[in-house]
């Protein structure tokens, strides 16, 4: 089915009253908001800002007028959730797959190497792909094996893995200090966001498991070719009307009101009360704390103090003659991990090139002040880019997000809350919510399709 045909909306007779309040318009929310107008559940979705998008939005740059994300997002072919929301909003041409599997290094010493996928069948594509890759030796490769092969042999069991961090798994596998920072820790900041010191093995295993085990599609890197707000707000928004739900921006929820443990509705920050048959909360971790009285999170939700924040530095640069060809690449041996050439990801052909580069796990680099930043990244891109070292970034623009993801350290896992909470009537949506993945975007797509589907 092409995705008009299934923007037509059913006629939904209109409600005085709305009957599920949604709090956040950020993937989860809007996810959620979509499926339960889909099924003709009126909805209600309030939102703090006065835009959609939450940590996943895009803005215009005031000096250059080139669009900017909070930060670059990567999506793969397993994002199922994620891609069936799209296509369900009418968004999917907004996004490309890359058509193999494809992973570019950059090493300072031995140049560019790629991580190449050919076609064949899973996971046989994976094998292949490591064993071309140059940036690594050819002992650490065949290693590189056992890590697959314990995957396989645990068959989906990675309970022990729960309680160790993603270095020590390596290390028990035999994986080298060479290809675990040139390969495996790069691997484990982009998808989850935490260093591997402290990051939990269960979750790294189990991205290993839906990215690259399955199906070569799965392995795809996916990247929005438009800025992320217009990804998907837009059209979730265009999807939610026309079935008579309604969003409202500038709307900050004070409290989650409850009576005998059911969920009344909500009272908002200028004391407006709005009632509601079911809410669903679809705000990160510290946000839930605040909507909660304390005695509802101490009795209902006790872990969620527990959480605590993983930073993400975006350091945007601009040259006016561009710097590279390729679309996206890894930095080996540097404190940037990504550099994303902005122009090729839009197709814009200017000669002025937009770069994203990226620090996952940034607890050192957030703390530094910008203008360091900047001076970092600069040389940084003189060192591993001889175009860059003829020029100085005509502009520079840099994003800080303190709280891009929950830390996945070891034990975390275990305490994300569930989607259905022990109060009948109140949901719980969000990437960091228990979904068995990573806080991504598909977790928190999937969270807010599953709080639609408990409560239809
Ligand atoms: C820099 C960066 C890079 C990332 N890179 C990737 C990537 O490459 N791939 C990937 O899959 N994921 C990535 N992520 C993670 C991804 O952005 C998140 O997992 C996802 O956007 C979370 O969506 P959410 O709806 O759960 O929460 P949010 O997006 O945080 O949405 C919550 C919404 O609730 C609103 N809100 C909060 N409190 C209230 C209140 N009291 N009343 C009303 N509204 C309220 C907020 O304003 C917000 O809009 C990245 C995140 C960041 C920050």
């Amino acid at each position: 089915m092409n995705d008009t045909a299934q923007n037509s909306p059913r006629p939904v007779p209109p409600s005085p009253h709305p009957s599920v309040i949604i709090i956040g318009g950020g993937f989860a929310g809007l996810a959620a908001a979509v499926d339960l107008a889909e099924q003709g559940t009126p909805v209600l979705v309030l939102e703090r800002r006065n835009f959609l998008g939450g940590r996943a939005y895009s803005f215009t740059d005031k000096v250059t007028g080139d669009t900017i994300d909070n930060g670059q997002h990567l999506m793969m072919g397993c994002y199922h959730h994620t891609l069936s929301f799209l296509h369900k909003i009418g968004a999917s041409h907004k996004v490309k797959f890359q058509p193999n599997p494809r992973v570019d290094f950059l090493s300072e010493t031995e140049g560019h190497a790629s991580f190449t996928c050919p076609s064949l069948p899973a996971p046989l594509h994976l094998l292949a792909g490591l064993s071309r890759l140059q940036t690594i030796g050819w002992r650490d490769r065949v290693n590189a094996l056992r890590v697959g092969l314990a995957l396989k042999m645990m068959n989906g069991n990675r309970a022990r893995l729960a309680d160790i961090t993603v270095r020590e798994w390596l290390n028990e596998l035999g994986q080298s200090e060479r290809i675990q920072s040139r390969f495996w820790d790069l691997m484990a900041l982009a998808t989850l966001n935490e260093v591997p010191e402290i990051a939990s093995a269960d979750m790294f295993a189990r991205v290993l498991e839906q990215g690259f085990l399955r199906t070569r599609q799965d392995s795809t890197m996916v990247i929005a070719r438009v800025g992320l707000s217009d990804l998907y707000t837009t059209d979730a928004v265009r999807f939610i009307e026309a079935r008579g739900g309604k969003v409202r921006l500038n709307a900050t929820v004070k409290t989650i009101d409850f009576a005998n443990e059911r969920a009344t509705g909500v009272t908002l920050a200028d004391g407006e009360f709005i009632s509601a048959a079911a809410v669903i909360s679809a705000v990160p971790y510290f946000m839930l704390k605040e909507m909660l009285a304390p005695e509802l999170l101490a009795a209902y939700f006790p872990a969620v103090p527990a959480f605590k924040s993983a930073p993400i530095v975006s350091i945007n640069l601009w040259y006016e003659e561009p710097v590279t060809d390729l679309e996206f690449v890894s930095l080996l041996e540097s404190p940037i991990e990504w550099v994303f050439n902005k122009n090729a990801i839009a197709g814009d052909t200017k000669q002025r090139q937009h770069l994203a580069l990226v620090i996952s796990g940034a607890h050192e680099a957030a703390p530094q002040p910008k203008e360091v930043l900047i001076a970092m990244a600069t040389a940084e891109m003189k060192r591993f880019f001889p175009k860059a070292r003829q020029q100085q970034p005509s502009h520079a623009y840099v994003i800080k997000e303190q709280h891009a993801t929950i830390s996945h350290t070891v034990g975390i896992a275990r305490q994300r809350p569930t989607q259905k909470t022990s109060l009948p009537n109140f949901y719980l949506a969000g990437d960091w919510t228990a979904t068995g993945l990573p806080a991504t975007i598909e977790s928190a797509v999937w969270s807010g399709q599953e709080c639609a589907r408990l409560i239809v």
